[in-house]
């Protein structure tokens, strides 16, 4: 099965001139989306990881069902003011202005072993911002897990202190 073949090219969305992977046609078939989520779990290695990190929000399609197999805790970061409870808080640069990402203080304990998987890398910028908020709580970040890697916006290159997997380059 060809996951790539479930995902779809978006021209001008969100705004002119970019191209949008559009992933909810993977979503909307059984067959693949189990076979993605096995091929995610498969990436990940025999590390024992206690919390899974899933970023707002198309991030919180896979990481619940990887906490699932991995038999860790699920953490969501999310975008300000979303989060009731005690959080921190990190501000990162965007095109265009910038952005801040949240999650709650008592969500990762000190030396845990995370995974943090998200829909998308593109400029790395998002992942990032995440891998800065898990180390303020003391976190140990085993993986960057990514379904998709626009492999030209070379995130990659923001995150080369840490182990970057990805599914489907582009
Ligand atoms: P980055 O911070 O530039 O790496 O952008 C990654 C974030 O933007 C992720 O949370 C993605 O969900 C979202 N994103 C960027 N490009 C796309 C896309 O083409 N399709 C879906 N999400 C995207």
């Amino acid at each position: 099965m060809d996951l790539k073949s479930f995902i779809r090219d978006i021209d001008d969305f969100p705004q002119q001139g970019v191209t949008f992977k559009d992933i909810i046609p993977l979503l909307l078939d059984a067959n693949a989306m189990r076979k993605t989520s096995k091929m995610l779990f498969d990436m990940i290695g025999e590390t024992k990881i206690d919390k899974v990190i899933g970023m707002e929000s198309r991030g919180f399609f896979f990481a619940p069902l990887l906490a699932d197999k991995l038999n860790a805790g699920f953490v969501p970061v999310r975008k300000p003011g979303k989060l009731p409870f005690e959080k921190i808080s990190h501000a990162y640069g965007l095109e265009y202005g910038t952005d801040i990402l949240e999650m709650h203080t008592d969500s990762i304990l000190r030396g845990e072993k995370v995974l943090i998987h998200d829909d998308v890398l593109a400029t790395g910028g998002t992942a990032a911002a995440v891998c800065k908020l898990v180390e303020q709580l003391g976190g140990e970040i085993v993986q960057c897990n990514f379904l998709i890697e626009l492999e030209f916006l070379k995130g990659r290159e923001k995150l080369s202190d840490y182990n970057v997997r990805s599914l489907l380059k582009y």
